[in-house]
C-alpha cells in the first residue's frame, strides 16, 4: 500500500504519519526528516540544503527526488509505505509515479488533511522539540511541567529554526504557489481524499484507518 499524507505545512502530517506507521506496519517516508537528517550530519546535501530550509523554500526536486528514489527501494518498502511531504511540485508527483510504475506499483490513496491558514500559524510558531530526545511539545496545547524544559529528559527546548511566524507565513505562501495545485492533479488520478486535520487527533486517525482499509470515508470526489 502506497500512501500519500497531503496538506499544509502543520497539518498534522508527521502525525498521522506515525499512526500509519504503527496500525499498518508500513514506514514512513519524510523528506523533511531526511533532509533534517543530512542538515544536522553536515554532508554536502545538508550544507546546501540549510539555508533554503531555514528560509521555508523548497529544496530543489532533483535533491529531493534523489532521496526518495534511493529510500524507496530499501527492502523494508517492498509491502508499501507512507510519503509524508513528498510530493510538494508537479515534477516531483510526476517523477514518483514514473520510478513507480517502473516497478508494476502506482499510488493507492492520497489523504488530504485540510486546514486553516490562521491554525497553521497558530500551531507551528508555538511548537517547540527536545533536541536530546526528540519529544514534541506545544506552548498553548501542550505545555512542558516547567517552561521550555523536556520533561522527559531535562533539555532545554528549542523551537525549529522554520518555525518562527515569519518563515512559517513564508512556508504556507510556497504551499500555496507551487504546492496546493497537486491537489487537483491527485484527484484526476482518483486517489484523493480530503479530511479535515482540524479537530481531535483521535478522529482524524479514525478516519484515515477507515479510508487506508476500505476507502470508504472523506470528500472522495
Ligand atoms: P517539512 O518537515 O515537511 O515541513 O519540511 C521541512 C523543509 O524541508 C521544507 O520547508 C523544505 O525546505 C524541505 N522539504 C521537505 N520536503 C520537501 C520536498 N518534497 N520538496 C522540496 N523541499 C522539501
Amino acid at each position: 500500500m502506497i500512501v500519500v499524507l497531503f496538506g499544509p505545512p502543520g497539518s498534522g502530517k508527521g502525525t498521522q504519519a506515525q499512526f500509519i506507521v504503527e496500525h499498518f506496519g508500513i514506514p514512513q517516508i519524510s523528506t523533511g526528516d531526511m533532509l533534517r537528517a543530512a542538515v544536522k550530519a553536515g554532508t554536502p546535501l545538508g550544507v546546501i540544503a540549510k539555508s533554503t530550509m531555514d528560509a521555508g523554500g523548497l529544496v530543489s526536486d532533483e535533491v529531493v527526488l534523489g532521496l526518495v528514489a534511493e529510500r524507496v527501494v530499501a527492502d523494508d518498502c517492498a509491502k508499501g509505505f507512507v510519503l509524508d511531504g513528498f510530493p510538494r511540485t508537479i515534477h516531483q508527483a510526476d517523477s514518483l509515479i514514473s520510478f513507480l510504475k517502473e516497478s508494476g506499483k502506482s499510488i493507492n490513496f492520497v489523504v488530504s488533511l485540510d486546514v486553516d491558514r490562521q491554525d497553521i500559524i497558530n500551531r507551528l510558531s508555538g511548537r517547540r522539540t527536545c533536541p536530546a530526545c526528540g519529544k514534541g511539545y506545544h506552548i498553548f496545547f501542550n505545555k512542558p511541567v516547567c517552561e521550555s524544559v523536556c520533561d522527559a529528559c531535562g533539555t532545554t527546548l528549542i523551537q525549529r529554526a522554520d518555525d518562527t511566524e515569519e518563515t512559517v507565513i513564508n512556508r504556507i505562501d510556497v504551499y500555496d504557489e507551487q504546492t496546493s495545485a497537486l491537489k487537483k492533479y491527485f484527484k484526476e488520478l482518483g486517489v484523493l481524499f480530503c479530511i479535515s486535520g482540524s479537530g481531535q487527533i483521535s478522529d482524524i486517525q479514525a478516519q484515515i484507518a477507515s479510508i487506508l482499509t476500505s476507502g470508504g470515508i472523506g470528500d472522495h470526489s
